[in-house]
């Protein structure tokens, strides 16, 4: 039990990556808190395992690239559960779209939903973080594709780049406050975000070739990265990229 009585909040917990988390940090001991667009009646099944796990879970439906979710997502976690340990930015949009003729509106929401969105949320945190005064753990969940780029992701890499600079800036501005902050970098994860890609063959079999482990990954396989970057067996990491990615950027260089 590595976050016995926490209180873990995460961006995106609705699905895929963020889903599978939320219900690690929960078989570890924590209460959950969750926001995501996607309606609750989305999320109904994990919250129900998380409170038949004894723990207390809280859903707030939310548009993470609006700068009034951050603060609407707090004030519940500050009202619901009482404060916040761990915080995961991790709700993330990757519309696959060739460079030179890529539409304004699918940079721009990239952008808000994946860069902005993750600034809001990891700010809005950090502040009730600093006011509680006890410290915390802020991991968001950028890619592999932020050391790689990656031809039809010419919009998306540089948000998750940025997200990474992110976690190194915050990690310098917030370890004063015992505040840690981490990047998790996936590499090829099974979920929606790329089923239509993963569900092509010659992209399918081109992907797995560069990957060592011989698999892509699933969902479950970022969960125990996240919680034990949340957890005090990591009090001593801060500022850092985990690449969770099968060996593939080790295997592209
Ligand atoms: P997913 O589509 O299963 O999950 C993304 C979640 O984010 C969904 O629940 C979705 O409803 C939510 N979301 C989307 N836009 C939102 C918004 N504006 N406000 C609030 N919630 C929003 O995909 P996933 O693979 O679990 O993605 C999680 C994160 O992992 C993303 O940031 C993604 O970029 C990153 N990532 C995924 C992979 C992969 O191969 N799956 C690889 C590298 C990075």
């Amino acid at each position: 039990m590595l976050l016995t009585d926490k209180i873990f909040a995460i961006t995106g917990g609705a699905s895929g990556i963020g889903r599978a988390a939320a219900l690690e940090a929960a078989r570890h001991g924590a209460d959950i808190a969750i926001t995501d667009i996607a309606p609750v009646e989305a999320a109904a099944p994990l919250l129900r395992e998380i409170e038949s796990l004894g723990r207390r879970a809280l859903y707030v439906q939310g548009d993470v690239s609006k700068p009034e979710t951050a603060g609407a997502f707090m004030a519940a976690i500050k009202e619901e559960l009482g404060g916040l340990d761990v915080f995961v930015s991790n709700a993330g949009i990757c519309p696959f779209h060739g460079f030179l003729d890529l539409p304004k509106e699918i940079l721009t929401k990239t952008v808000e939903v994946n860069l902005l969105g993750a600034f809001y949320m990891v700010q809005a945190a950090a502040r009730m973080m600093v006011d509680e005064g006890r410290g915390g753990s802020i991991i968001a969940v950028s890619s592999i594709s932020a050391l790689v780029g990656g031809e039809f992701q010419t919009h998306y890499t540089p948000t998750k780049a940025g997200v990474l600079s992110l976690m190194q800036s915050t990690a310098i501005a917030l370890g004063r406050h015992d505040i840690r902050c981490n990047a998790i970098l996936p590499g090829t994860i099974r979920t929606a975000i790329n089923h239509d890609d993963l569900s092509d063959p010659t992209k399918a079999e081109a992907m797995m070739a560069r990957i060592p482990l011989g698999r892509f990954g699933e969902a479950e396989d970022l969960a125990g990265p996240i919680v034990f970057l949340g957890s005090s067996m990591a009090s001593y990491i801060t500022g850092a990229s985990l690449l969770v990615d099968g060996g593939c950027f080790v295997n592209l260089q």
